[in-house]
């Protein structure tokens, strides 16, 4: 069946605490959901806030190819006349093809919040809904507190229903606004109304009791089809329902169709490019598009998964445009191993079996005293080619020291080169770049690190009960004009961390340049892509 599917992440999705999204972010995000062929945007609440307002404005230039671009708002006020209430002029004023209006369900709401009758919020519903629809809009009826209305009174929870589609409402959408109903409760009050309503019956879940996107589809399950939802689950409190999973479930496991199977490989970096805009992290464990959802680091997931990818994986990562990936850690097996060489191509090849194991035992060690070498690909790398040439050094550290004084520091390294000692002294902007400098002198023979240039720096603290005295993680990322790649250090002196991880790059790009046989660091790294 086709299921519609609205996207609520500019509207509720900007209720969740971490959300801010500006008016641009807020196009950007519109044009990004319209090409990956959801059917309704709900764009804000014109009536609530300047911003929203301001996002019907620029959004009129919003050239849509397929999406409903819809504005959100309440009833009429029940002191004024339908034609002179402010919030449903701001809704019309929206320009949307498709308006959203929240109507009262829940007797307790009637009585308790506007303090009126059961009788007078019927004609709210049914005013405000036929105004609309007398002014040529789609009308999407969110039934508010659908559920916790029903179950408190259910005969009046119909009536409300019967108001808005007696007054030509399109979408009957049933709002589970708290959250705090489940799956099997929920089933069934979908499917009294399925049997009493006609025409498009939608659901609107919340994240409260960690079952929305099960709530959403047990609703589906009953005859609803139209879903609301947002994309990542951002949302007030616990967040809305998350509509990534929502359609990748519909399209993969119940037989539905939404975007379409060719939509759907995209979902992943629409998931994403939002993520960004709302400047969080996309949730690495969030299902389908996380950037762990088909993440193996155990042994034995690994070699199974090596020789058959559904032995421990749900779908296929390509059907939703994610990778599957091994970690390299302290739990790997062989497996991981061989799975992280098969990107480094003939270089691997030329591993013999005791190598090889050397080689494992290595990371493992690695991992164990805190390298992240699944982030450090030219750790790796270098592991990788030291384990083939055991013997090539290029240089050893005789000494090195390093005295800061504010913002100034000078250091001292002396290097073994097969020609000899080498001594140089530096002055830089701090420890870590004197040392860089130093390094640089003393090799100069080796034109090869000139183009070595650190990108990007990270440090992590890895055990912070231990104070200022905590081991720190650092990592780098170097780029040599060409080719990028990351290295760490481990270490309780943050200064010894960073120099470590200086050194690997520094011998990671010799032992590259050395290695005539195999032009492989080209090749590793468009494996890598
Ligand atoms: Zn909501």
């Amino acid at each position: 069946m086709r299921i519609q599917t609205f996207d609520t992440t500019l509207r509720d999705g900007t209720q969740g605490e971490a959300i801010s999204f500006s008016v641009d972010d807020k196009i950007l995000i519109a044009r990004k959901l319209d090409e990956l062929g959801i059917d309704y945007i709900e764009g804000g609440w014109p009536g609530s806030n300047p911003k929203d307002r301001e996002f019907f404005e620029q959004a009129r230039g919003l050239r849509l190819q397929h999406a409903k671009l819809t504005a959100f708002g309440s009833t009429r006020y029940a002191k004024n006349p339908v034609e002179e209430d402010r919030n449903v002029r701001e809704l019309l004023d929206a320009g949307t093809p498709c308006v959203t209006i929240f109507g009262k369900t829940w007797d307790f709401h009637v009585y308790r919040a506007l303090g009126i009758s059961e009788e007078e919020n019927l004609a709210i519903i049914g005013e405000t809904v036929r105004y609309l629809k007398d002014h040529g809009k789609e009308v999407v009826y969110d039934a508010e507190h659908f559920f916790d209305g029903y179950i408190n009174n259910r005969d009046f929870a119909l009536r409300t229903l019967e108001a808005a589609k007696k007054a030509g409402a399109d979408v009957l959408c049933l709002c589970d606004t708290n959250g705090g109903t489940l799956p099997q409760y929920l089933a069934q009050i979908v499917a009294d109304i399925r049997s009493k309503f006609d025409g498009v019956i939608g659901i609107h879940t919340h994240n409260d009791s960690d079952v929305a996107v099960a709530n959403a589809l047990a609703a589906i399950e009953k005859g609803a089809s139209h879903v609301q939802g947002c994309l990542n689950a951002y949302g007030e409190r616990c967040g809305n329902s998350n509509l990534a999973s929502i359609i990748a479930n519909l399209e993969l496991k119940m037989g539905h169709t939404t975007i379409g199977p060719e939509k759907l490989q995209e979902l992943t970096s629409v998931c994403r490019y939002i993520a960004e805009l709302a400047n969080l992290p996309l949730r690495k464990d969030q299902p389908y598009v996380g950037q762990s959802a088909f993440a193996h680091k155990g042994g034995i997931h690994v070699s199974a998964v090596l020789k058959d990818s559904a032995t421990y994986e749900h779908i296929s990562p390509a059907a939703v445009g994610n990778i599957q990936r091994v970690l390299v850690s302290e739990l790997s097996g062989r497996s991981n191993v061989d799975y992280q060489l098969r990107q480094f191509g003939s270089l691997a090849d030329r591993l013999n079996p005791d190598a090889r194991r050397g080689l494992v035992d290595r990371i493992k060690q690695a991992e164990f005293e805190g390298y992240d070498l699944e982030a450090a690909d030219g750790t790796f790398e270098l592991f990788v080619r030291q384990s083939l040439q055991p013997k090539t050094d290029f240089f050893q550290v005789k000494d090195y020291e390093v005295q800061a004084r504010s913002g100034r520091a000078t250091a001292r390294v002396t290097l073994g080169l097969p020609d000899g000692v080498h001594t140089a002294e530096a002055t830089g902007h701090g420890p870590f770049n004197a040392l860089d400098l130093c390094l640089r002198k003393c090799l100069d023979e080796f034109p090869g690190i000139r183009d070595v240039r650190l990108i990007d720096y990270k440090v992590r603290v890895l055990d912070s009960k231990e104070g200022t005295a905590a081991k720190v993680r650092v990592l780098i990322e170097w780029s040599d004009g060409t080719n990028s790649w990351s290295t760490v250090g481990v270490s309780d002196d943050v200064v010894e961390a960073s120099w470590a991880a200086m050194l690997d790059a520094v011998r990671l790009e010799l032992m590259r340049v050395s290695d005539v046989h195999v032009a492989s660091s080209e090749k590793a790294v468009e494996l890598r892509q």
